[in-house]
């Protein structure tokens, strides 16, 4: 059995497990399969190595994708510029690291800006904060992170955030669990009324599909999209680094 899968912590349900094995399914491939693996902390990584040498590549979620670092026998430059790893290949039981969310931004995030979408307000600083900003580096679109503790002086605090700054960046992207089930009551506490629909306002989270984030955006006439496009994006991006082609 040709294997794939996810580590990490707590893995109750799985995007990507549903996602790939569909996919298996669907192809007729019926000699691949994608698998959960809960560890309880990374230090298990080399014995789940051991223990499954059909394993030839996973995904990486929380709280491992930082940590997963020190074990990876290459690091592509983008998990380099992220510091996060989400995507491993095996290749004779050595670990190559790559950060596929920068591009499941892109591929989600090219065919909704407009011309006249100039720069982003990132909320959070994580890894997927990271990832957001990475792709708008590389199409030259400004952006800024709202943090709780800044890393740099390019990051500004929540407090900080005024209509002025919601009219000053017209692509607006929900980096934080903040809305994500069960925790579906929260939402970034920004001024909601400042945003137009000259704005592009995205939520990376994806359960629920409309956050109270994206409706009080959709209530001030807002482009929308949540996270399920960048989350098939990366997950694609993933079977392109592990298909056998590539
Ligand atoms: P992470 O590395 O843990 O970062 C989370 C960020 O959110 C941090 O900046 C954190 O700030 C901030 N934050 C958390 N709780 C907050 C609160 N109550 N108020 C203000 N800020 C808060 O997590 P991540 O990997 O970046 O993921 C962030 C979100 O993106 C998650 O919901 C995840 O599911 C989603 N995501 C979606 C996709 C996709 O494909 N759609 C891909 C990756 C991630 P502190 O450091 O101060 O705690």
């Amino acid at each position: 059995m040709r294997t794939y899968g996810l580590i990490g912590q707590s893995l109750k349900h799985s995007f990507s497990a549903d996602y790939f094995n569909s996919k298996f399914q669907r192809e007729g491939m019926t000699d691949y399969c994608y698998e959960l693996f809960e560890l309880e902390s990374i230090e298990s990584l080399s014995r789940l190595i051991e223990e499954h040498p059909d394993l030839e590549g996973f995904n990486v979620t929380i709280p491992y994708k930082e940590q997963i670092l020190p074990y990876l026998y290459f690091r592509d430059k983008v998990v380099d510029e992220i510091g996060a790893c989400n995507c491993v290949k095996i290749i004779n039981d050595k670990l190559y690291g790559y950060n596929t969310d920068v591009e499941g931004f892109l591929k989600s995030f090219i065919p909704l800006f407009q011309t006249y979408h100039h720069s982003a307000l990132i909320l959070g600083n994580g890894g997927a904060a990271k990832a957001v900003k990475a792709a708008l580096d590389e199409l030259s679109i400004q952006s800024t992170m709202v943090a709780r503790k800044p890393n740099s002086v390019d990051e500004i605090l929540w407090d900080t955030l005024s209509a002025g700054t919601i009219e000053d960046n017209n692509i607006i992207v929900n980096a934080t669990p903040l809305g994500m089930y069960p925790d579906v009551n929260s939402f970034p506490p920004i001024p909601y009324k400042a945003i137009t629909r000259f704005h592009l306002v995205i939520d990376l989270v994806y359960n629920p599909a409309k956050t109270i984030f994206l409706q009080k955006a959709e209530a001030q006439d807002a482009i929308l999209q949540n996270g399920i496009e960048m989350l098939e994006q990366q997950a694609e991006a993933s079977w392109n680094i592990w298909s056998p082609a590539i």
